[in-house]
């Protein structure tokens, strides 16, 4: 065949694969052996057996040419969800609870949440960026090509501001893409009345985060003794009317009816759901909200995990993530996949799933990021291992070796 592209200077081709793996519009996987990928100019042309597709793109002519002999090729993860904008260190609290002690223990005697959030009003601008750089080096390196990143550990105007200005630095900064997400009803401040916050968070937060334009989604923490359902409803409609599309933290420690009021505003996702009913199930995944769930949370906390086999016989597009925060101090989407199905009963293929395209639609990208389709991103993980089931089957182990950001190599072990 002759060479329809002379100028290869944006290309990348990662040939003779043990197996490229793409997922298809219906959520299946498509699985190619003895394959090759290439993208050009930052979005995947071709898909296929190593011969035509080399003859097309010839390695030799790429700027980037991986030879993936004995090795698997997924999409890069996308995680969308994560507190991972925070200062401070709560390792002590991990002892603590190993002691048996409790998270409203630990809260009542100054830490938790409240202590991030005084550690991260005392952190520089350029601390917090320094810090959050570093968590992006990590995920990159496990292989997440695109995360969610929620402000919330401010609960002021000015401190919210700034670490949604300090996202937006890192994700210009950084390969992996970071979506920005404004959660100013996160908690309820020390020495704070719920109503009061939220009355800050609406009239005050929420026009000043729309005036700076940096978040894309307003985020609550509709849960029983923090924010109730007509509160958070408040913040979420707030947020729509200042061009914030909604999503929700939902029955996470109880249920009080986020999940009903996700689908009632057709929130874009729905995360946690652990106390979600069959009803609460119907509801999202007749309304399109993607249930994003967290096995990385249960894991640390000891607790219960959420029914994703329930949500995935209702056909809901189940995503999961790693739920990154001081609370949850895991960074990889890998072990999430690992937990999604020794936990949660998911198989490889669901949680690769769970963790490419429906992540990615939990964050309403439409450009087919986390499918590796003709025409998408070029967001690529290449395994040190012959299938995508080592992922969640090597436990606790990275296998990605070589990680392709819109056809670039951003990181290689
Ligand atoms: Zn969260």
């Amino acid at each position: 065949m002759s060479d329809p592209n002379p100028d290869h200077d944006h290309t990348a081709v990662v040939h003779d694969a043990a197996q490229i793996v793409t997922v298809e519009a219906d959520g299946s996987l498509g699985i190619y052996e003895d394959a090759a990928i290439a993208v050009v100019d930052g979005e995947v042309t071709r898909v296929g057996a190593t011969g035509p597709v080399t003859r097309e793109y010839p390695p030799e002519n790429a700027e980037y040419a991986i030879d993936a002999r004995g090795k698997a090729v997924v999409p890069g993860f996308v995680d969308p969800h994560t507190h991972a904008l925070f200062a401070g260190d709560r390792s002590d609290e991990f002892e603590a609870k190993l002691r048996g002690k409790t998270y409203q223990e630990i809260l009542a005697e100054g830490g938790g949440i409240l202590r991030t959030v005084r550690a991260t009003r005392e952190a520089s601008d350029e601390e917090l960026l320094s810090h959050l750089l570093s968590h992006l080096d990590t995920m990159l390196a496990h292989g997440t090509t695109t995360v969610e990143v929620k402000s919330g550990y401010g609960l002021d105007t000015a401190t919210e501001l700034r670490m949604l200005d300090v996202i937006a630095r890192a994700n210009d900064r950084h390969p992996v893409d970071v979506v920005p997400t404004f959660m100013g009803a996160h908690a309820v401040p020390e020495g704070r009345d719920a109503d009061d916050y939220v009355d800050e968070v609406v009239d005050e937060q929420i026009p000043a985060v729309a005036e700076q334009g940096i978040a894309r989604f307003c985020d609550v923490f509709c849960e029983e003794g923090v924010f109730s359902v007509p509160q958070s409803r408040r913040v979420l409609v707030t947020g729509e009317e200042h061009g914030l599309t909604p999503k929700v933290h939902a029955e996470e420690l109880a249920h009080i009816g986020g999940t009903q009021l996700a689908a009632q505003l057709g929130a874009t996702s729905a995360d946690h759901l652990l106390y979600a009913t069959q009803e609460d199930i119907d509801a999202v995944t007749d309304a399109g909200v993607v249930p994003v769930l967290l096995p990385g949370t249960a894991f640390g906390l000891g607790a219960e995990y959420a029914d994703a086999r329930a949500f995935l016989d209702a056909g809901a597009p189940v995503a999961v993530a790693t739920d990154f925060n001081p609370n949850c101090y895991s960074q990889s989407m890998e072990f999430a996949a690992s937990l999604s199905c020794v936990e949660m009963g998911m198989t490889p293929a669901e949680a690769l799933v769970a963790g490419t395209k429906n992540a990615a639609q939990a964050l309403d990208m439409d450009d087919g990021t986390g499918t590796l389709q003709p025409g998408t991103p070029g967001d690529i993980a290449v395994l040190d291992a012959p299938s995508y089931v080592h992922v969640p089957y090597n436990f606790g182990v990275n296998v990605v070796e070589t990680v392709l950001k819109g056809g670039e190599v951003v990181h290689h072990e």
